[in-house]
């Protein structure tokens, strides 16, 4: 961890934070934003022994510095936006690290022509920065109002490329299958057989596979032409539960 940056991102934050009574300028969160990418690069470097690259797709790191976090996080937190952690969205769930989500969306190796599904809509910043590099993104989110609150962030923002649905995601979204890739932003027990079977062959799927009190770990998940299935750990992770009746 590059505590210079770090701290500098936390010092900023937190005037924005204490000066939030005057309105934040745009301008101020496209610096945020810049400082975030830039510690995204530094971890991806720190933890090239595990990711085993030394930078991810420059598309990728292009998407997390457009995509406006600071959209996509309770009103109150809005200046802590751009700090590299998860943060609360209500209902005791989180928006994910912005390193984590840089690094599931390249190894999910996005290009325009796919048709992708995540698994876990939350605040829809995942679904956002997808929709910056693919077609066509379908989003399943278990709680109503995080599923409701995130249709309209991207009906608001713009994103007319992503379809939202409350429902429980274990079961994928068989209608629109199958995808290109399958991103899941909850820890699951175990991957999910729908899920494999509506990824298409030579398609990739990223999911953080473990316990809520287990070390979790984020595995890559390959389909190859004749569909058989290869798993890969990447590193450990904490996520939160993949809930459901599963
Ligand atoms: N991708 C989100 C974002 O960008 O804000 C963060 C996801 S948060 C870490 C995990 C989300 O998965 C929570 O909103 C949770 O309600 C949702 N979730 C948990 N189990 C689910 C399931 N079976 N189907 C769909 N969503 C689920």
């Amino acid at each position: 961890m590059h505590t210079a940056t770090v701290s500098r991102s936390l010092i900023l934050s937190m005037l924005l934070l204490y000066s939030w009574g005057d309105e934040i300028l745009a301008g101020e969160y496209v610096e945020l934003r810049q400082k975030m990418v830039q510690t995204i690069e530094e971890l991806v470097q720190d933890t090239s022994i595990y990711i085993d690259k030394e930078e991810l797709d420059p598309r990728v790191m292009q998407a997390m510095g457009k995509v406006p976090r600071h959209e996509f996080v309770p009103e109150t937190i809005k200046p802590l936006a751009y700090l590299d952690r998860p943060l609360p969205i209500g209902q005791g769930q989180t928006i994910s690290q912005p390193y984590i989500v840089a690094l599931m969306t390249d190894l999910m190796r996005p290009h325009p022509k796919q048709r992708v599904l995540e698994l876990g809509t939350g605040s829809g910043y995942q679904a956002a920065v997808l929709a910056e590099l693919t077609d066509q993104v379908f989003t399943i989110e278990i709680i109503d109002k995080l599923g409701e609150q995130a249709a309209d962030r991207f009906q608001r923002l713009g994103y007319d490329n992503v379809t939202a649905r409350v429902g429980d995601g274990y079961y994928g979204w068989e209608e629109h299958a199958p995808f290109d890739a399958i991103l899941v932003t909850a820890a699951a027990s175990h991957i999910p057989p729908p899920l494999l079977k509506q990824l298409k062959p030579g398609g990739r799927m990223v999911i953080p596979v473990g316990g809520r009190f287990q070390v979790q770990q984020l595995v890559l998940v390959e389909k190859n032409k004749e569909g058989k299935i290869t798993t890969h750990q990447i590193l450990p992770v904490r996520f939160v539960p993949l809930t459901g009746e599963h």
